[in-house]
């Protein structure tokens, strides 16, 4: 493989070359690892220029139709608008429910936006490391704001903001998952908010629920002088309030600072170090033949109530670590 007619490609913005160097960085071999590392660090130098948007929200809320009309209102304003999926689903299936690009058909013609589904890498550790490093060549090839898409699902959310400079949150009108989603967290990441399908018969019930959402985040802020999200109302199906959710993402970055957003992403830096690091001790972990060789046995003395899973879980860290 010719690392440096690869890195030249993609630094030309040619997408064939795009495509291969992704192809590349999701691969698993060891040899296309080592040519991966070799890409990256060509490439690294021209990397990093771009807005990062993480987008969420349960299936059915309307991520891949907002996708597809804030990808064509940011190509039509003369943006270059790449799009990358993190979809928990195929990691558990290999199959791609979320990245399938017929979903986006009209951005996926547009020669300035690119489209690429979710790798199926085993885990979401493995899935991360791609993104991420899809994210690095689609800056590189000058794609100046990175959407990743990802589902409401789990820890797959977090994973996607650790990665991102603003994190947009999708909802509905009245799913009773409002105040529920403080709870759970979303809220801790979500940057930006709006309730999708603001048309027809729902506008007003779209409204009130953007009111009322609003209402319970200024009590959860108050006192602070954090960034408190906005919550906005849109209708991706009528391409309508679109570009005022895109002026609050410019808004929170203009919070965050120039200073501000160099910290945020040295921090993900480090976060994702250790989430790598973690990620391959589980997978060495799972494969290591000599845990594997005690495993069955203590699995079953376990579950038999014979040995307690502190003596289990010593034993399997001496397999390990001899
Ligand atoms: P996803 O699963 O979150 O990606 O959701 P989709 O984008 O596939 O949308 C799910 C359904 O909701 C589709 O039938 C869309 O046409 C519909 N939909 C998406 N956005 C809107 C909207 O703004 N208004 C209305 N009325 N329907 C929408």
């Amino acid at each position: 493989m010719d690392v440096n007619a690869l890195a030249d490609g993609v630094l030309a913005g040619e997408r064939s070359a795009i495509s291969r160097a992704i192809t590349l960085v999701e691969s698993s071999r060891a040899d296309h690892r080592t040519a991966a590392r070799e890409l990256l660090e060509k490439l690294a130098p021209h990397a990093g220029r771009a807005i990062r948007v993480g987008i969420s929200g349960v299936p059915g809320v309307g991520k891949s139709t907002f996708i597809e009309a804030l990808g064509t209102y940011l190509v039509d304003e003369g943006h270059r608008v790449g799009v990358l999926a993190v979809d928990p689903s195929s990691i558990r299936t290999g199959g791609s429910v979320l990245g399938d690009k017929t979903r986006m058909a009209d951005l996926a013609t547009r020669a300035d936006a690119y489209i690429r589904p979710s790798p199926s890498a085993g885990t979401l550790g493995g899935v991360a490391r791609a993104t991420v490093q899809a994210m690095t060549v689609l800056e590189a090839a000058g794609f100046d704001v990175v959407l990743v898409e990802t589902v409401g699902v789990g820890q797959s959310e977090i994973t996607v903001a650790g990665m991102v400079d603003t994190f947009l949150f999708l909802t509905l009108a009245r799913t009773g998952d409002q105040l529920q989603g403080i709870k759970k967290g979303i809220l801790e990441i979500a940057d930006v908010i709006t309730v999708n399908k603001a048309d027809g018969s729902r506008e007003q019930e779209a409204e009130a629920t953007a009111k009322d959402l609003a209402g319970a985040l200024r009590l959860v802020y108050a006192g602070t002088n954090a960034w408190v999200p906005p919550v906005l109302t849109c209708s991706a199906l009528e391409h309508r309030g679109i570009d005022v959710v895109w002026s609050r993402v410019i808004r929170h970055r203009e919070f965050l600072g120039k200073q501000g957003l160099s910290d945020k992403r040295a921090q993900q830096q480090l976060d994702f170090m250790w989430a790598l690091v973690r990620d391959e001790l589980d997978h060495r972990l799972r494969t290591d033949a000599d845990v594997a060789a005690v495993r069955a046995e203590l699995r079953d003395d376990v579950l038999a109530g014979r040995l307690p899973a502190v003596a289990a879980a010593d034993r399997i860290l001496q397999a390990y670590d001899s």
